[in-house]
């Protein structure tokens, strides 16, 4: 999953305090008025820049990009392919967290909780052979 980087997109270190991103995006939208940015050459997106100051000084949207961010980071496990969530069979119940597998080829399968998508995990491994797949889905803002 492409994913921007709200943190690069306003200058920021990924621990930075909440001031500081006010700051930073303050900053970005100042330098981005057409007054001052008639001279610069490079345009700030100002609409990436306020979704990133949105997500970011909001805890919740904040601890959910961060769980994104650190799911699948770039050096991590090789994807072998991308399934739809919708190949994945759904085994609700009251007891036990409600989880989806997948049979992998080996016979083992991958399996997903709600839990962990709703944490932003969007690549499961392979108990069996230690295959990794990506699971392409769309979260329901509620
Ligand atoms: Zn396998």
């Amino acid at each position: 999953m492409a994913q921007t980087d709200y943190y690069a997109v306003l200058g920021v270190r990924p621990t930075a305090p909440n001031d500081e991103i006010t700051l930073a995006w303050r900053r970005l939208v100042l330098a981005s008025h057409p007054d001052k940015a008639r001279s610069a050459p490079a345009q700030t997106d100002i609409r990436l820049v306020n979704e990133a100051r949105a997500v970011l000084s909001d805890p919740a949207r904040r601890a959910d990009f961060d769980a994104q961010r650190t799911a699948a980071p770039p050096s991590g496990p090789r994807i072998r392919e991308h399934v739809s969530l919708e190949a994945f069979t759904a085994h609700p119940s009251a007891e036990e967290p409600e989880h989806f597998t997948l049979e992998c080829r080996c016979g083992q399968s991958y399996d997903v909780t709600v839990d962990e998508l709703e944490a932003g995990v969007d690549v499961v491994g392979c108990p069996g052979c230690g295959e990794y797949i990506g699971i392409d889905y769309e979260v329901v803002e509620e």
